[in-house]
């Protein structure tokens, strides 16, 4: 190991008593030390976020570790982004700076909430910030803090449904509607911002359309994805793109992919979507699920009691939306029964809700799952491999085949390396027989890899 890599490590390791897990993953965990150089030392960072981040939360905490590890007095931090995965910040051409004009000093707001078209139930402070929003969520706060300033114009948050994009663009929206009086925002959904872009096309009246839009400051298009193939407003839409853009409004914009993914996207629009800021909500983990649960269950005064919050939690990956789903749920069952719902009540409430959601579960993922649990390489499932520990492993992902899902032994044979239907049930029947006679270990053993499959199904 190199110093600079040793280094890397200590740094990790002290700096990382000072974080929450989340924090530590989204924002130390990417970085690396790239050059120590007297009394400079580099950080590779993945994104432009990431040293605004670092430098507005964790500057003394960095100086004070660093000072700890190298022994200087006042070690000079640098930061370079890593060109490879800040997709954010790609082609920004430096002398292209919107005019941020002060439009907003010379006006008094136009717009009632109600013209905004936002929804009023989605802020900030009922959004759980967790690992897979946190980027998301910090970028939308700087936005929102400094809306005539920001530089990442435009915001664009891309991920999966029920994530909280929806959610995140529209507390940006609403919490500038509370602190700034004299800001116009306007939120739509892409589908209606393109047809009025048509229709002003029809009847010759764009010009007012771009008039009207100039008079907001922050413009929020949710789901851009409805773009692609709209082809004769695309040519509009990046007209009146560049128009808002460098007459210093703000650009916050959804989507459920990354713009380099949605084809038939117009190349100019790509580009000018990569000028700001890029960056993606992922599906949250076991800790934030439950802190969402726990928080839908209050925002409806449903007392929840903590084996059932987890139990949804362990069982419910896919998205936020399902995660609420249940909750509405078992508060549905429970204002009508009239009384606490036990964790058996709710498991058989929740049953079909939770089947429906494993519906992905595959023979591929059940082999990554148990390879994994086993720590060898996938690949040795599908070979001749007879070492015990391979065959152990064989045999459990076949068990796990043949009692998670509904394919034959046939074709659960062939996609381990062609083998036999009768080696298929041969296996299964071996774990099965262990189960039956209650052996400990397989016991425990294929509990455990259930949970796993339960936490990673979607
Ligand atoms: P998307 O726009 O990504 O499809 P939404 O913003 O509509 O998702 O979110 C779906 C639901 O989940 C909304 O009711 C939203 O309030 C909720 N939600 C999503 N993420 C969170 C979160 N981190 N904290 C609290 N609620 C969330
Ligand atoms: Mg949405």
């Amino acid at each position: 190991m190199s110093d600079l890599n040793k280094i890397e490590l200590q740094f990790k390791d002290k700096i990382k008593g000072f974080l929450n897990q989340n924090s530590y993953n989204t924002w130390i965990k990417p970085l690396k030390i790239v050059l120590i150089d007297n009394e400079k030392i580099s950080f590779q960072v993945p994104s432009k976020i990431h040293i605004d981040y670092i430098r507005g939360q964790y500057k003394s905490v960095f100086e004070n570790t660093l000072k700890e590890i190298l022994g200087n007095e006042n070690p000079v931090i640098k930061f370079l982004i890593d060109s490879d995965t800040d997709f954010n910040f790609e082609n920004k051409p430096v002398t292209e700076t919107p005019l941020k004009k002060a439009k907003s000093s010379s006006k008094t707001r136009i717009a009632p909430y109600k013209e905004t078209s936002l929804n009023p139930k989605y802020t900030f402070e009922n959004f759980v910030m967790g690992n897979g929003n946190e980027t998301a969520y910090v970028s939308s706060l700087q936005v929102a803090k400094n809306i005539k300033t920001t530089q990442y114009n435009p915001l664009l948050i891309f991920g999966g449904v029920g994530l909280g994009k929806t959610h995140l663009v529209s507390a940006i929206g609403n919490y500038v509607f509370d602190s700034d009086p004299n800001i116009n925002i306007l939120y739509l959904t892409s589908d209606i911002f393109v047809q009025q872009i048509v229709n002003h096309i029809h009847h010759k009246t764009i010009d007012n359309y771009k008039s009207y839009l100039n008079t907001k400051d922050l413009i929020i298009i949710d789901d851009i994805q409805f773009f692609a193939k709209k082809e004769k407003s695309m040519e509009e839409l990046f007209h009146i793109f560049n128009y808002i853009y460098y007459n210093g409004g703000q650009i916050v914009l959804t989507s459920d992919f990354h713009p380099n993914e949605i084809h038939e996207l117009d190349e100019r629009l790509k580009s000018r979507f990569k000028m700001g800021l890029i960056t993606d909500v992922r599906p949250p983990d076991l800790e934030t699920r439950a802190a969402i649960i726990r928080l839908k269950a209050e925002e409806i005064n449903f007392n929840m009691e903590d084996d059932i919050v987890m139990f949804i939690a362990n069982n419910i990956n896919t998205n936020v939306r399902d995660l609420e789903g249940a909750v509405k749920k078992l508060y549905f069952h429970y204002s009508h029964l009239n009384k606490e719902i036990g964790i058996n009540k709710a498991k058989e409430i929740l049953k079909e809700l939770i089947t429906s959601k494993k519906s992905t579960l595959n023979i591929d993922k059940i082999q990554d799952i148990v390879s994994d649990f086993f720590s060898i390489p996938k690949d040795l499932l599908m070979k001749k491999t007879r070492t015990k520990e391979v065959a152990d492993a064989r045999a459990v992902a076949m068990y796990l085949c043949t009692t998670q899902l509904k394919a034959t032994t046939t074709s659960i044979g062939v996609h381990f390396g062609g083998r036999e239907h009768s080696t298929v049930s041969h296996a299964a029947n071996k774990i099965q027989k262990k189960l039956n006679s209650k052996d400990p270990e397989t016991t425990k053993m294929i509990e455990e890899i259930l949970n796993v499959i339960n936490l990673s199904t979607c």
